[in-house]
């Protein structure tokens, strides 16, 4: 009876070196207000300067959500008194954002697009920090550079709302303007739930429904991990459609999402809402987007990656599964395309990517650029089983130590001594040997149960170490049981 709208407003904190409008760096983890200046801790006098750098960022970011860019751009002051703003106001882009009009396309999720509404650049607050009952100021993180966006109501679940932040949040990486990294404050959401009656539409951009609305808007601040974000939603809604079924109202407030109660809950009630009293930034005086600038910056773009798995499952004919593993990370789906270019068959490299590599960057904590394995040591590994006939047990063997000893794969086989074992009169003491071992098993397969010859194939690799070609094995047992020497 009651359909959810979910909006999302999303900051992420750009990957500049130094602060949005003054030279300080951006670091994170060192000595509180070590990393601050006169312009970031607002003393009068001083002047904010753009990181071009900053505005590069949110200028790509905009291109890759498709928005439509301001023809100039314009900050403005908003103001609010609280302890972390030094300033007591923001720089941010109030009346002309530099984005507007935008999509982002979810991840699977039967590929929903959901509008964004704006996309503009400002500067983060510092940080409090609670002591019994004192708080401590640091400011390091005063005038970092944030691009938030907002997302017109089109979500409907905490599933939905999970989905778009991992969506964008592989855009970020992709495009190398945030690192994504959710618990530690570098993607931080806040959502906004309301109910409308099913068949009821909204224009966008309206806020909650009109004249005397059943569910007024409900903000969750603060969700900082994308499983939070879905299970506030999903906690939120149900609230909201339990009062609206009872007959009853919902309150437009905000609320906090508890994570060890597992419930959103109300706010301290701050009465009125809070009057910016938005003003324009007269020490950033507006200035014109030079077309051919962001004509520059649109080049920079990469291929997103949305398009990029449709494209992995299409041109090399794999998984979806499969597609969506290696599109996660850039360089992980650049090292795929590079394996396939050198000859490697793109199905083997994708499963070996995904399972024996994966398990193994996990258990060393790297990543893929951060290990000796190559594309070209891939390419030879695989060969190696192709080809040259190793067995699965000896191409991991020799993957540990191309990854403990950075050689190639051929030299770790060759000077193992872990080549195949294939000539017959080698294999076949092996095979006597076994067939003497078990001899329960050899009158099994004389008698013709088939899962007899599996289990003494088994313990012939067993015995040669995983070097005995399995093919010539089964053949050797069937001619020595056939001469009735087992
Ligand atoms: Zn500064
Ligand atoms: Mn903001």
């Amino acid at each position: 009876m009651f359909r959810p709208r979910i909006g999302l407003e999303i900051h992420i904190r750009l990957l500049t070196s130094s602060k949005v409008f003054c030279p300080c760096p951006v670091r994170y983890g060192d000595e509180p207000n070590s990393l601050v200046c006169p312009v970031c801790l607002g003393y009068p006098g001083s002047l904010p300067v753009l990181n071009g750098e900053a505005l590069r960022m949110a200028c790509l970011l905009a291109h890759a959500l498709n928005c439509s860019i301001a023809p100039d751009l314009r900050f403005d002051r908003k103001h609010y008194f609280y302890p972390d703003m030094p300033k007591n106001y923001q720089i941010t882009q109030v009346s002309a954002p530099l984005g507007r009009d935008g999509s982002l396309e979810l991840e699977t999720g039967g590929g929903k697009t959901v509008s964004i509404r704006q996309l503009h650049l400002e500067e983060d607050a510092g940080k409090m920090i609670h002591r019994g009952n004192r708080t401590l100021l640091d400011y390091n993180r005063a005038g970092s550079p944030l691009v938030e966006i907002v997302t017109a109501p089109e979500l409907e679940t905490g599933e939905e709302a999970e989905l778009l932040l991992r969506s964008l949040r592989r855009i970020v990486r992709y495009l190398g303007v945030c690192d994504g990294n959710m618990e530690e404050g570098s993607m931080r959401c806040d959502a906004n739930v309301s109910m409308s009656p099913r068949g009821v539409e909204h224009s966008p951009g309206a806020e909650a429904p009109s004249g005397d609305p059943p569910g007024r808007k409900v903000e969750i601040k603060n969700l900082n991990s994308s499983r939070f974000v879905r299970l506030a939603l999903d906690y939120e809604t149900s609230r909201q459609r339990e009062i609206l079924r009872r007959g009853g109202r919902v309150a437009g407030e905000t609320r906090l999402w508890n994570e060890a109660a597992g419930v959103t809950e109300a706010m301290r009630d701050k009465g009125e809402s809070s009057d910016y009293r938005n003003v324009p930034e007269t020490d950033l005086p507006p200035f014109p987007l030079d077309p051919e600038y962001l004509e520059g910056v649109k080049r920079q773009l990469v291929e997103l990656p949305s398009p990029r798995k449709r494209r992995l499952v299409r041109d090399y004919g794999l998984s979806g599964d499969a597609a969506d593993f290696l599109t996660e990370e850039k360089d992980v789906a650049d090292f795929f395309e590079r394996a396939a270019a050198l000859g490697a068959d793109p199905r083997t490299a994708a499963s070996w990517l995904r399972s024996e590599v994966r398990r193994i960057l996990n258990r060393e904590n790297l990543s893929l650029g951060e290990s000796p394995l190559t594309e070209k040591r891939l390419v030879e590994l695989l060969g190696l089983v192709r080809e040259g006939g190793i067995g699965g047990g000896i191409a991991r063997k020799t993957l540990e130590e191309v990854f403990r000893t950075g050689r190639d794969p051929a030299e770790i086989v060759r000077e193992r001594g872990w080549e195949p074992i294939t000539r017959r009169d080698a294999l076949l003491p092996v095979v006597e040997k076994i067939l003497a071992a078990h001899p329960k098993a050899a009158r099994e397969l004389r008698e013709g149960k088939d899962r007899a010859l599996d289990f003494l194939t088994g313990m012939a690799l067993k015995e040669t170490a995983g070097r005995a070609d399995p093919g010539l094995v089964k053949a050797l047992i069937s001619d020595v049981l056939k001469e009735g020497r087992g």
